[in-house]
């Protein structure tokens, strides 16, 4: 592919909220990457212009049949002024495993990050810098073409925004209560529970607001076909603390293979604490937690990083784990991950990454 990228500015920067009152998703910056796919040309065009809304024909394909994905990654500020970026190789790469499996064509990984950097670049003062903030990035792929019949679009945008952004809970982080869930399911193995696609969402809504009505934040996800195995939390990977081991399910075929999880699970390793991927069902966990063996839990994402779990509720057997208080474990994976996101601590695994394309200034 040869791209060049053009880059128009805006002519009137909007004002920036304070960082006390960012919340998740609200702001967006003042640009917008993006890049057209048709099948005469392929993806072509890429540039970055004023945050501006798209305009789509109403029988663009996005809206009837979902055909659609998308990403969700970090910029950091640190405190001696570099930005940061989390592995935004293992985004980029996942966005195209979502892609095949939507039947949408591939993105050049390399070039989506070389963007990525440039659109941070020219909107690089928005980036927050008080604790627990950062710069969210958004990166999606819609359908375009304006055609009824079932088929894979001719025509696809590319689009990256970013979003100024708090720590994800406001209260800083508590063990939420999370109610398990025996009726709806967000996936099945075959589908598209392992694609970062919307559709996954549209399906865990329903599940999350009845959980929301009986006074839960999240669900715990069963398995579609027993209702029987964990499989996710929320919109996170989950795991558990069994005797000194961490213990989260293996990579399914449905559920979404997180780079927080994957991260973790090598932060675990490298302090010599097992870990280990593996079926688990909800049976055999209240088992453990009847033992007194079940000793954390907790959901990994890129917006919570860490989510602890204080309580469960399963066919109204209520059980609390570490007695409802964020766990040691909980606690130090935290501390260490965001610690090293935000270039305080000492980044042993090559994580974070350049996020500007020169040093400082544009
Ligand atoms: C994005 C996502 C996750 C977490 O993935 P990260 O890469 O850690 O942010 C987990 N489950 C689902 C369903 C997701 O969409």
């Amino acid at each position: 592919m040869g791209h060049s990228l053009t880059i128009e500015r805006t002519l009137k920067k909007k004002s920036k909220p304070p960082e006390n009152q960012l919340g998740f998703g609200i702001h967006y910056t003042d640009h917008m990457f993006i890049m057209d796919y048709t099948v005469e040309n392929g993806w072509h065009q890429p540039r970055i212009i004023p945050y501006q809304p798209i305009s789509l024909d109403p029988a663009a394909k996005v809206f009837h049949y979902g055909q659609t994905i998308f990403e969700g990654l970090k910029a950091y500020r640190t405190a001696d002024e570099r930005v940061l970026l989390f592995r935004p190789d293992q985004n980029f790469k996942r966005m195209n495993r979502s892609n095949a499996r939507l039947s949408i064509p591939q993105i050049d990984e390399e070039f989506a990050i070389e963007a990525l950097r440039q659109l941070i670049q020219v909107d690089q003062d928005w980036i927050p810098t008080s604790a627990g903030t950062s710069l969210y990035i958004r990166p999606f792929v819609i359908s375009t073409e304006a055609y009824l019949g079932v088929a894979p679009s001719k025509s696809y945008q590319f689009i990256i925004i970013m979003s100024p952004v708090g720590p994800y809970y406001a209260e800083g982080v508590n063990p939420v209560k999370i109610f398990v869930e025996s009726e709806y399911v967000r996936a099945v193995n075959g589908g598209i529970g392992e694609a970062k696609t919307g559709g996954n969402y549209a399906a865990s809504l329903k599940a999350q607001e009845g959980a929301n009505e009986k006074g839960y934040s999240q669900v715990l996800w069963l398995d579609g076909v027993h209702r029987k195995y964990i499989e996710e939390v929320g919109s996170m990977n989950v795991f558990f603390k069994i005797n000194g081991e961490v213990h989260t399910p293996a990579l399914n075929g449905s559920i979404l293979d997180g780079i927080t999880r994957k991260s973790i699970i090598q932060m675990l390793k490298h302090w010599n604490i097992p870990v280990v991927e593996r079926t688990i069902s909800i049976e055999e966990l209240y088992d453990y937690h009847a033992k007194g063996q079940l000793e954390e839990a907790f959901g990994t994402g890129t917006a919570a990083v860490i989510s602890p779990i204080g309580e469960l509720n399963w066919r109204e057997n209520k059980i609390l784990l570490n007695q409802g208080q964020t766990g040691e474990l909980s606690a130090k994976l935290y501390d260490t991950l965001t610690g090293i996101q935000n270039g305080l601590m000492a980044d042993p695994f090559g994580w974070m990454v350049e996020g500007t394309v020169l040093s400082k200034q544009i």
